[in-house]
């Protein structure tokens, strides 16, 4: 914008809760914005923007735009697309860009991405595409080819912490842990500030975690049994579990080697500098291994129960180190 050189659609990538949204938003703001230092986020048009009250500015997703049948959406159809080129063909209604936000683009039915494209491939003025996507590699290349890739990055942990503490009065060892916790995304810290149930859940899984750790086999499967149930309902739960795993056993090999002051769960350190004591590195390093192909294996469609049973059976034992 400084330099006056705005493309017409950009790709906004990044996992949820990583501010696409709110870059996108603020983008929009920052187009229409009557401020001296867009955007100013106090005019009319950034608040109106804010509240999502903006003529100009649409955002199209799964839970834009209701069908006829009431039917909650699975993909971004081609009805949506149709309806958005169409508004986009009219000058702006009240501001000086019209900007329209595709949340979840790699949702858009391959109908849906071919109609875009044709509106891609010959933008009009003062018109603003902002496709968000966690994955850009469903998108059709074709889509992505005619869109400003823009690739988010974690934000560094202290940045995290400043953010947070000017955001949320919480206590500091509870802003440590969120921007820890959270991986540099600071979206998901904040909801985890604003709710408990976040760290509750967090809380029972590591319960679990040590419980199958210390348990013996028997347990162990009883485990799997559960978790390969979950995984038929809700894939991104079990995923859940193995990154809060990943999560532990990194930290096991921090404090391992000495670097207990970058580890993720900062709440349990004294429980992981002890239980390292009982692991050798390689063994760590061994574990981690596992569970990333474990992972790997579940994206791949793998049986989800032979995967975790072999993935259980390669809990390192514990020995005097
Ligand atoms: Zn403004």
């Amino acid at each position: 914008m400084e330099r006056g050189s705005v493309a017409h659609a950009y790709l906004l990538i990044g996992p949820p809760h990583f501010g696409k949204m709110t870059l996108a938003l603020e983008l929009a703001q920052a187009l229409n914005c009557e401020g001296a230092q867009p955007p100013c986020g106090s005019c009319d048009p950034c608040q109106k923007v804010a509240s999502g009250k903006h003529a100009d500015v649409q955002v199209i997703g799964l839970s834009s735009g209701g069908n006829s049948n009431n039917k909650p959406r699975t993909e971004i159809g081609i009805d949506q697309v149709r309806e958005m080129q169409h508004s986009s063909s009219l000058p702006p209604f009240e501001g000086r860009c019209k900007v329209f936000i595709i949340d979840g683009a790699e949702l858009m039915s391959n109908e849906a991405a071919n109609c875009l494209l044709k509106t891609l491939e010959e933008p009009s003025e003062g018109v603003l595409f902002n496709l968000l996507t966690a994955n850009d590699s469903v998108l059709p290349a074709t889509v992505v080819s005619r869109c400003h890739r823009l690739e988010l990055r974690p934000l560094p942990t202290p940045q995290v912490e400043t953010a947070l503490s000017e955001r949320r009065s919480l206590e500091s060892a509870k802003t440590e842990l969120l921007a820890r916790l959270c991986h540099g995304c600071l979206g998901w810290a904040l909801l985890a500030a604003d709710d408990d149930s976040l760290l509750q859940r967090r809380a029972q899984l590591i319960e679990r975690l040590l419980e199958v750790i210390r348990g013996n086999n028997e347990e162990r499967f009883d485990y799997v049994a559960q978790l390969a149930a979950q995984f038929s309902q809700n894939r991104a739960s079990v995923q859940e579990v193995l990154d809060l795993w990943l999560d532990w056993w990194r930290d096991l090999l921090l404090v391992k080697l000495g670097s207990s002051d970058t580890i993720t769960n900062v709440d349990h350190e004294a429980v992981l500098v002890e239980m390292s004591r009982g692991y050798s590195l390689a063994q760590i390093r061994a574990f981690i291994n596992s569970i990333q192909a474990a992972g790997e294996q579940l994206e791949q469609n793998a049986n989800p129960r032979l995967v975790l049973e072999v993935l259980m059976l390669s809990i390192p034992g514990r020995s005097a180190v």
